[in-house]
């Protein structure tokens, strides 16, 4: 049975994806309900209810379950065992959740569902991570299993040798080493599916990054990352299918000589989609709540030939006034306060006609 218009949608996480999904739910007339330990997010401005609590407050989870037809996330570093109190309001469920919010626990299920993924080793010494390093060889990279996000919580160990400074660097948290991809590309596939198995792609966008952080995303990717999509899109459909996931599935991939790799994944819409709200017929924010609420599918054409979207991180938001004067860009601001370096303040799209 379908949740529909006049329902409220939970959001728990307050930042730019889940203002973004409550500006595409009050579109289709829903209203949001923001659940969020800060009270000055970006969600909360554009939302009809806002319960400032901790992710972990369970009577005021208890309540907000209450007083929500539906409820999504829109990011996963979230306690799983408090987030159960909502049941099967929850969507995607919280096993989504428990998997993208473990680098170890993801990787072994990426593989497990037939993904590829480079190679890797769990450690939670340091000696661990000198016998990684010993048998994957440099260049590697340590992650943090958790918390981790744009980059953040991850040290390189581009000599060997030098594992101890990037366990330092890490906080000596349990992670995963993994080894240095040689990828002539980023890309990502997103996919919407429904409690019913339907799902659909988007055309997938080429990725580029600058320290950790995602800066540039462009639709369509070129002719040798489209030759990954079809492998690409498999490995996420497999996923998404094997985590009975409602709503978008995000997964990274690098693009390398040797296919497809799985960088990671993310249970929720994407920065790299972006591009979807002006770029797609149905962008992938009013795609999830379609997907999580049963509505039907809507079409994940592109609107015109492509997109590229640039992310406005710290400083460069102060840019809008030069930016809202070209009448062919999509100016986002999320509303933030600090403009700190790192902090992703807004994004343009333009279409490509
Ligand atoms: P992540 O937070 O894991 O998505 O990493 C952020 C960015 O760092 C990625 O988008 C890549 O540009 C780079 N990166 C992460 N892991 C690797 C790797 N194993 N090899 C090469 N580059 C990587």
């Amino acid at each position: 049975m379908s949740i529909g218009p006049g329902s409220t949608m939970g959001i728990i996480g307050g930042g730019q994806l889940g203002r973004m999904l409550a500006m595409a739910a009050a579109r289709l007339g829903y209203k949001c309900h923001v659940l969020d330990p800060d009270p000055d997010g970006p969600a909360a401005q554009v939302s009809a209810h806002f319960t400032r609590a901790a992710y972990d407050d369970l009577g005021a989870l208890r309540s907000f379950a209450d007083s929500v037809d539906v409820a999504t996330y829109e990011f996963e570093n979230l306690p799983v065992g408090a987030l159960q109190v909502l049941g099967d309001k929850l969507r995607p469920s919280t096993r989504s959740l428990a998997i993208a919010q473990d680098r170890a626990k993801e990787k072994a299920f990426i593989e497990e569902c037939g993904g590829r993924v480079a190679s890797w080793r769990a450690i939670a010494s340091c000696d661990e991570v000198h016998a990684a390093v010993a048998e994957l060889g440099c260049p590697v990279v340590l992650k943090t299993r958790r918390w981790g996000y744009d980059g953040k919580g991850q040290a390189w160990v581009r000599e060997a040798g030098h594992g101890a400074e990037a366990w330092t660097a890490i906080g000596e948290e349990p992670a995963v080493v993994e080894a240095g991809v040689d990828f002539f590309a980023e890309f990502s596939v997103i996919v919407a599916r429904w409690a019913d198995g339907r799902h659909c792609f988007w055309d997938s966008a080429e990725n580029e990054h600058g320290e950790g952080i995602l800066r540039r995303s462009t639709v369509p990717a070129n002719d040798r990352v489209a030759a990954q999509i079809g492998e690409a899109r498999e490995a996420a459909l497999r996923i998404a299918e094997a985590l009975d996931h409602v709503g978008v599935l995000t997964v990274e991939f690098f693009a390398s000589n040797e296919g497809p790799l799985v960088n990671e994944i993310a249970p929720r819409v994407h920065n790299s989609g972006h591009w979807t709200i002006e770029g797609a017929v149905t962008s992938q924010f009013e795609q999830h709540i379609r997907a999580i609420c049963g509505l039907p599918p809507g079409s994940t054409e592109l609107a015109a030939s492509g997109a590229v979207m640039d992310n406005l991180i710290g400083d460069e938001v102060h840019r809008w006034p030069e930016l809202v004067r070209d009448p062919a860009l999509h100016v986002h601001i999320y509303g933030k306060g600090e403009a700190r370096p790192g902090r992703k303040m807004g994004h343009v799209t333009k279409v490509l006609r």
